[in-house]
């Protein structure tokens, strides 16, 4: 590892380590510079309308390829950032990035909003509200254009801070979903306490409810408890069509995973909405 030049914050690895923390500090370290490296981009997962088979938004993922490590997944990077706090520079860009390229879907006439992931380290930083109006403003698009994703992990930490820039997100009319629900410690009352729109059921139940009667009966009655909470339902990592089935006549509003698109490139994917733009009516 070589030094970087006017940081202090560099981290050496030293003989008694073990090699998952060796690993971690040449991750760590290397992530420092992947912004300014260009090293790190967006892709993009259509989120589909049950309905009318419709492409209605998508979801922005962090990719980052670095020259020694390759291809290094977010569930490997992305704790790393929320623990250092890099996360907070790192969402930043994810912001401002989707943003522009929701500007850019406008102006090729496929039109789709952006979802976003927001850490709950995120909500911990005085900027947050102040980031995310900057992008809309910057780019001219409108906060109905940004979906706000997050997971319980936030509702967890019940910090009024984090509640209150919630409840304004929630004012200022950006859609918020709560991702990954069923895997966290979700208790229910939060789905009364904090104002959702939608709600992610994760990909663990979709993957079961095809081969087990009990994750079918549980992606059922999440449906129908969406339901009868006002929240729209879209269900993560769908992968064959008896899933898809299943999810259509169970009344699922929307879907993502492999099945329609894995994740794609921002120019790959305004190629995708492109093929699939639907004809003036
Ligand atoms: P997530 O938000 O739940 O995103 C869905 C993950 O499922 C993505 O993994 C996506 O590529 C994957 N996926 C989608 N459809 C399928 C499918 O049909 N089958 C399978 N096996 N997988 C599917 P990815 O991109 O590796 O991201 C993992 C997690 O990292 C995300 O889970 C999210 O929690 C986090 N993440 C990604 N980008 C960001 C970001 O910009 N900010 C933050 N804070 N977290 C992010
Ligand atoms: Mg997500
Ligand atoms: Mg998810
Ligand atoms: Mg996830």
């Amino acid at each position: 590892l070589g030094k970087r030049g006017g940081r202090n914050d560099f981290k050496f690895y030293t003989l008694g380590m073990n090699e998952t923390n060796r690993t971690r500090i040449i991750i760590e370290n290397l992530l420092h510079q992947a912004l300014k490296k260009k090293e790190i981009y967006l892709v993009y997962q259509p989120i589909m309308e049950l309905k009318t088979e419709k492409v209605i938004g998508a979801e922005a993922l962090l990719r980052w390829n670095n020259p020694q490590l390759g291809q290094v997944s977010p569930d490997q990077f992305i704790p790393i950032a929320e623990e250092t706090g890099l996360i907070n520079q790192l969402g930043a860009w994810v912001i401002s990035q989707a943003c522009q390229e929701v500007v850019q879907w406008k102006a090729q006439g496929t039109p789709i909003s952006v979802a976003v992931n927001l850490s709950p380290r995120q909500f911990r930083d005085s900027k947050l509200l102040k980031i995310i109006t900057d992008a809309i403003a910057v780019n001219g698009i409108t906060n109905h254009d940004l979906e706000l994703e997050i997971t319980e992990k936030l509702l967890l930490e019940d910090s009024p801070g984090s509640q209150g820039i919630l409840s304004q997100l929630h004012q200022m009319n950006f859609p918020l979903s709560i991702d990954d629900f069923g895997t966290g410690y979700s208790a229910l009352s939060y789905l009364i306490k904090f104002p959702f729109n939608r709600l992610k059921i994760d990909r663990s139940f979709i993957t079961d409810m095809t081969h087990s009667q009990k994750a079918m009966g549980l992606v059922k009655t999440i449906i129908a408890m969406s339901h009868g909470l006002n929240l729209q339902v879209i269900a993560e990592g769908v992968e064959t069509s008896e899933q898809l089935n299943s999810l259509k006549s169970q009344g699922c509003d929307y879907a993502q995973g492999y099945f329609f698109s894995r994740p794609l490139t921002g120019e790959e994917f305004r190629y995708y909405l492109q093929l699939n733009k639907n004809p003036p009516s």
